[in-house]
């Protein structure tokens, strides 16, 4: 099953991916978290990549498709693999498309989480990631055991510079301006499923299961 997670950000996409990815034994592809381990790790990319990302713009696509077309030909994608924030724009979504190409392969669904921009804002002032695992909580639907700390890992818990109100406005901005036409493409290419990502996480997992297949 290869499967691309479209939506703005804080629509979703994370929470489930990680979800889809246990229920069907396939890595989770997160570009925003290669570029977070890549920023803690002091790599050249990560250093690239922090400048556009704390301005909530996108990082260019020639640093990010080849390290997507890399990562989806390692062994553990052979069964298929979820990919999370990527392609971001229409120039990406066309480079996986000639990857895949090459090897006789497509992907399965494009799976869209619709939620207003009103209901984003809200949800990623409260959204809380531990500097340490990078693991996500929300501080009133995904409280964790103990406030302030990652139950995974028992690091602080921070509001990333990237989920500050002034940085979610940009990003929202740039999603409908570069990432929202992708909608349009995977629906022409008859892969496009759309999803109410307002409804609690356990009912949109249910929705997304129940339309692409156990
Ligand atoms: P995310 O965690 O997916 O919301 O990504 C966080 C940030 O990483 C984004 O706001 C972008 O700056 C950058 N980023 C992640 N994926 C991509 C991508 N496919 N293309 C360009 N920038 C990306």
């Amino acid at each position: 099953m290869k499967l691309i997670m479209l939506g703005a950000p804080g629509a979703g996409k994370g929470s489930q991916a990680k979800v889809l990815s246990d229920k069907y034994g396939i890595p989770h592809i997160s570009t925003g978290d290669i570029f977070r381990a890549n920023i803690k790790e002091g790599t050249e990319l990560g250093k690239k990549a922090k400048e556009y990302m704390d301005k909530g713009l996108l990082v260019p696509d020639e640093l990010v498709c080849d390290l997507v077309v890399d990562r989806i030909k390692q062994s553990d994608c052979e069964k298929g693999f979820i990919l999370d924030g990527f392609p971001r724009t229409i120039p990406q979504a066309e480079s996986l498309s000639q990857a895949l190409d090459q090897i006789n392969e497509a992907m399965d669904f494009a799976i869209d989480l619709e939620v207003e921009d009103e209901v984003i804002v809200k949800r990623m002032g409260g959204r809380r990631a531990c500097i340490k695992c990078g693991a996500t909580y929300h501080v009133e639907n995904m409280k964790p055991q103990k406030e302030g700390i990652c139950d995974r890992c028992q690091s602080e818990l921070v509001l990333r510079d990237d989920d500050k109100p002034e940085t979610v406005q940009k990003r929202l901005t740039v999603y409908h301006e570069q990432t929202k036409p992708l909608i349009d493409y995977y629906r022409n290419k008859g892969i496009l499923k759309e999803f109410d990502g307002t409804k609690t996480p356990d009912e949109v997992t249910r929705d997304i299961v129940s339309t692409i297949g156990e």
